[in-house]
């Protein structure tokens, strides 16, 4: 029956060490060698920040021929890792046979990736590999925004006994382009946390900003939204890495990051809901702003094609069609007339500017 077994979560600090109430979870994409491993490592766990280092071993690449992880050659540098710095470790499974490797390798926690979270059926086998033990799974939103799928995938986790859940915010694929890698769609996490209370919700800003620049502010979006805490993919030299290496940073950058978010006081300590809803608002804000562009290159196209067509620009009736066509529809959605006249009628302005600017001989 959906929603019976929404999970018994052990809450995260009982099993974590938390920073200023953050679970903070970085390392690299992937790894690379072992020397990368521990140059990372310690560089993390001399901030004593971090709750868990991560890395990925089996890397899911959209096109064959790509680095695609070191594979089970990894275990006893990433088990030396935590010998050395306590930091527990986390690697990405995405077939049964994975969790089998990290069971019997000792690894601490695992996660399952966007695109394994996506498919059910991969789900249900990766959970009947956890079925009566009790390793620590993540859980990545899948790359389609759709809240059912994520609550199902952790459900499925859930009927196998596990109690130790996280979940992992990293953006949803979107067409067309936006200026993040993945949407971040804030709400979706937000109805999460309503819909399953226990579950410590971790945002990734690696993934969803796709750059080092914006991911100081995709995590202090996270932190007004009140997230539990963030995934940062870090690596000791990023633009060496050989994967996603426009997005890592150095483990001192995140460092300054940290620092920064959490300044004067806990940010978390002091949040409105103000906040929260002012990230909801800059994020339909931006979605705007990239649908304008996107609208106005059709515009740019219209022209061109009634250059060729030596047709006007003006066709009077066209803007009367489209004003009563989205006051229309903008009352079945309950904006109001006046509202919609203005907005459209600019548009429309824009449009015929940026035509005759084509068109222009
Ligand atoms: C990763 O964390 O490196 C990864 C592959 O992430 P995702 O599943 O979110 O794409
Ligand atoms: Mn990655």
């Amino acid at each position: 029956m959906p929603g019976a077994a929404y999970p018994d979560i052990i809450p995260v600090d009982q099993w974590l060490t938390l920073y200023e109430g953050l679970l903070i979870i970085a390392g690299p994409c992937s790894v690379e060698s072992r020397q990368q491993l521990e140059l990372t490592a310690r560089g993390l766990a001399d901030t004593k920040k971090i709750s868990v280092f991560r890395a990925g071993i089996w890397k899911p690449r959209s096109r064959p021929g790509r680095f695609e992880g070191v594979g089970a050659e990894a275990f006893s540098w990433l088990t030396d890792i935590r010998e050395e710095t306590g930091m527990p470790v986390a690697v990405e499974v995405a077939r049964p046979n994975h969790v089998e490797l990290c069971l019997k390798h000792g690894i601490d926690i695992i996660w399952l990736g966007a695109r394994t979270s996506v498919n059910p059926f991969l789900v249900q086998e990766i959970a009947n590999a956890c079925r009566g033990t009790n390793i620590p799974v993540m859980i990545k939103n899948p790359i389609s925004p759709d809240l059912r799928l994520w609550v199902g995938a952790i459900e499925r986790m859930a009927q196998s006994g596990i109690k130790k859940l996280i979940a992992i915010h990293r953006g949803f694929q979107s067409h067309p382009k936006s200026m993040y890698r993945n949407r971040p769609h804030w709400d979706i996490p937000a109805a999460l946390k309503k819909e399953i209370p226990g579950i410590p919700i971790v945002c990734d800003p690696s993934h969803i900003a796709g750059n080092r620049q914006l991911i100081p502010e995709v995590a202090a979006k996270a932190l007004a939204m009140r997230m539990n805490g963030l995934m940062v993919e870090t690596h000791f030299a990023p633009e060496t890495a050989k994967t996603d290496p426009e997005q890592q940073i150095t483990p001192e950058r995140l460092n300054d990051i940290l620092e920064e978010l959490l300044r004067p006081e806990p940010l978390m300590g002091k949040l409105l809901d103000l906040d929260a809803l002012r990230t909801l608002i800059d994020e339909k804000d931006h979605q705007l702003l990239e649908m304008l562009a996107d609208r106005m290159s059709l515009s740019e196209l219209i022209g061109e094609l009634k250059k060729e067509q030596q047709t006007g620009i003006r066709q009077p009736d066209r803007k009367k069609d489209i004003l009563a066509d989205r006051q229309q529809k903008g009352t079945e959605l309950g904006l109001s007339k006046v509202f919609i006249k203005k907005v459209f009628s600019l548009l429309h302005e824009e449009s015929v500017i940026i035509q005759r600017k084509k068109m222009a001989p």
